[in-house]
């Protein structure tokens, strides 16, 4: 099993030193983990350190295929009330 980084990944290089398994290098277009060197942290660390440091909520997927880092949970705004805010921008 393997953790997963998705497009919105800003190739900040923040996870790429804190995996044990030098699992995460640069695609073509965005950071990615290779699903044979991932070991999920297991047997280094308790929490999964890419997930722990990435910055952009969404941008590393569990095995599972759900978030690491769901929506609000990086910046404690509800989705719901960003998506508010957001409307309430573009009506301007
Ligand atoms: S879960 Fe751990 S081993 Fe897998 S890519 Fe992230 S930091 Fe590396
Ligand atoms: S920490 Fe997150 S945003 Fe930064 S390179 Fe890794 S996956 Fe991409």
């Amino acid at each position: 099993m393997a953790l997963k980084i998705v497009e919105s990944c800003v190739n900040c290089w923040a996870c790429v030193d804190v995996c044990p398994s030098e699992a995460i290098s640069l695609g073509s277009s965005h950071f990615k983990i290779s699903a044979s060197k991932c070991t999920e942290c297991d047997g280094d660390y308790e929490e999964k350190q890419c997930a722990s440091i990435c910055p952009v909520e969404g941008a590393i997927l569990l095995a599972d295929g759900t978030p690491a880092n769901p929506p609000g949970s990086l910046t404690g705004i509800p989705p719901e009330r960003l998506a508010e805010a957001m409307r309430e921008i573009q009506a301007r």
